[in-house]
């Protein structure tokens, strides 16, 4: 036990689309959701450019991002997620937002929950330009907060098991334990409907479908002189 045993955890995850929290890091946020981390979830759009209209399609430009608020909802509810916040950024345009009004709203929420941990996408490595525009705004926003939390990037799959390619080495990264949170994060995944339902093998027997997940999560210290925290933890 810590010497925060008795304290809420809190955790503040600031991402761009429904379905970042959940495909890239949800068997993390249940965890910690699991272990009574109060986490709070800032998606900046609704997904409501995404390509995928459901299988076969029922959805348009105009139900989207409605049908992808409540999917989402239904997400954080699968993974513990207990606040949800839109930035109300048109899908697609994160990277055209004012960058100093973004970085102040993400700040004042900093300052307002006093997260322990902040996670967000890595500026250059996000993968899409939303990620990379939201994640370059977090993190200047942690920096500004003089917070006394830890801020984390979000990384995909294993790549992580191979820091090395992105200029990081072993000790740069957290490697998470997701392994007993897999049926929330496959529910998660579910609930992200009209995105998965044409992932074939989201929809397989459960068994089938869980042993598509790895039992790890990676994620990036932000501030590499931080001070020097198990490898395996985020708190
Ligand atoms: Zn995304």
């Amino acid at each position: 036990m810590n010497t925060q045993a008795h304290e809420t955890r809190r955790l503040l995850a600031v991402f761009a689309h429904p379905d970042d929290e959940t495909f890239i890091c949800g068997g993390t946020l249940a965890k910690y959701a699991s272990e009574g981390v109060e986490i709070t979830l800032v998606s900046a759009t609704k997904g409501d450019m995404g390509r995928r209209m459901g299988n076969p399609p029922y959805l348009n430009r105009e139900t989207m991002a409605a049908a992808r608020e409540q999917e989402l909802r239904e997400a954080c509810d699968c993974l513990g997620i207990g606040e949800l916040i839109f930035f109300g950024i048109r899908d697609k345009t994160v990277e055209f937002e004012d960058e100093e009004s973004l970085t102040g709203r993400i700040e004042a929420l900093i300052r307002e929950i006093g997260p322990d941990v902040v996670l967000t996408f890595h500026e250059r490595y996000g993968g899409h330009p939303d990620h990379c525009a939201i994640g370059k705004a977090a993190t200047a926003a942690f920096r500004r907060s003089a917070s006394k939390g830890a801020l984390y990037f979000i990384t995909f799959g294993d790549a992580m098991e191979h820091p090395k390619r992105y200029g990081y080495t072993r000790k740069d990264v957290i490697k998470v334990d997701v392994g007993a949170h897999l049926e929330a994060k496959l529910a998660a995944f579910r609930a992200h409907r009209c995105q998965t339902e044409i992932d074939e093998w989201v929809w397989l027997a459960d068994d089938e479908a869980l042993s598509r997940f790895g039992d790890y999560e990676y994620f990036l210290k932000g501030d590499p002189d931080a001070p020097q925290r198990a490898g395996d933890d985020l708190f």
